[in-house]
């Protein structure tokens, strides 16, 4: 079921009254897809029946799902491989955050409404936020470029990711490229930035006779050998190259937008800003034109997490065995 039906857009109110009684958000929750509807067979015994039923005792949420049978008894959390799975946060929370996020609320403010006692799992649910325009981005890319054009390409650090496990990695390294006549963009992730990871993912998403401007790092040298023109800028001596004439005139006026989005000023690491540029990119993609910018983000997150009792299948595989 699409999320985007309503006839007016969102505000704050009526996210404010959704999340008022926790059975009803729960209820909206799993009609919009975004956390899994488990009636039907327990995972666990086979033969028994989950239901929603209210227990204070299991998480922070006060119903779980349960399996009728007895002997059985089998509990599964009602975010179960959804986005709020392995939070500390209220369902409440979370919901009310992104809706502060979506509509670029200081955090700050966001803390103070939302009564968030650690900046760090405030600065963790803002990562979170970005981790799916990271994602949605990266699978809606196609190849841009051809003969004639021309193509930025940068490769940065993005901060730590939740991941589909809850559980948090380090910075992974993403590659993103933007059309100059286009505007087109493409972003991929990297297991590293040597010439043997980098190069494939160029050709896989910059057709052949682009022009290409890179930094001077030393793994793109050989892009002239693949079919590329490649015009290189020393960022940190140059705007515009004396001998080439290279300029990164898009990125560069792409990253004035995104520094005057709220952006602070100093002090902020450059995996942060990178990971707000995949932010601004993706808001002028993905929400900029919709009826309902919240509900257009709710929609991309059921993008990334389709709710699913795979993790409880595999945890209760071997006590089944033993039965
Ligand atoms: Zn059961």
């Amino acid at each position: 079921m699409s999320c985007s039906q309503s006839s007016e857009a969102m505000i704050y109110n009526d996210v404010y009254r959704l999340t008022f009684d926790l059975s009803a958000l729960v209820d909206w929750l799993t009609t919009h897809g975004v956390i899994g509807d488990f009636a039907g067979a327990c995972p666990r015994c086979g033969s028994g029946e989950l239901t929603k039923k209210k227990d204070s005792s299991y998480g922070r949420d006060g119903l779980v799902w349960r399996c009728r049978v007895k002997t059985c008894g089998q509990k599964v959390s009602i975010r179960e491989g959804s986005w709020f799975s392995g939070s500390h946060l209220t369902l409440a929370q979370v919901m009310k955050h992104l809706y502060y996020w979506v509509y670029k609320t200081l955090s700050h403010v966001i803390q103070r409404e939302l009564r968030i006692g650690s900046k760090h799992t405030l600065v963790d649910w803002n990562m979170f936020c970005r981790e799916i325009c990271m994602t949605v981005i990266e699978a809606d890319s196609s190849q841009i470029g051809g003969p004639g054009t021309t193509v930025e390409i940068d490769e940065s650090k993005f901060g730590k990711r939740k991941y589909n496990r809850g559980k948090r990695v380090e910075g992974v390294w993403v590659l993103g490229g933007i059309e100059r006549e286009s505007r087109q963009v493409f972003l991929t992730t990297l297991t590293d930035r040597s010439a043997d990871t980098l190069l494939p993912a160029i050709e896989k998403h910059v057709a052949k006779g682009t022009t290409i401007i890179t930094d001077c790092w030393k793994a793109y040298s050989k892009l002239g050998q693949l079919g590329y023109k490649r015009l290189t800028v020393n960022h940190s001596e140059h705007f515009k190259d004396p001998e080439t004439g290279a300029h990164t005139n898009t990125i560069e006026s792409t990253w004035r937008a995104v520094k005057n989005c709220g952006l602070p000023s100093s002090g902020t690491q450059k995996a942060l800003y990178d990971s707000y540029f995949v932010e601004y990119i993706f808001r002028r993609k993905y929400l900029s034109g919709a009826h309902d910018k919240y509900l257009a983000f709710l929609d991309t997150v059921k993008r990334v997490y389709k709710p699913n009792l795979q993790r409880v299948e595999e945890r209760v595989r071997k006590p089944l065995a033993e039965l």
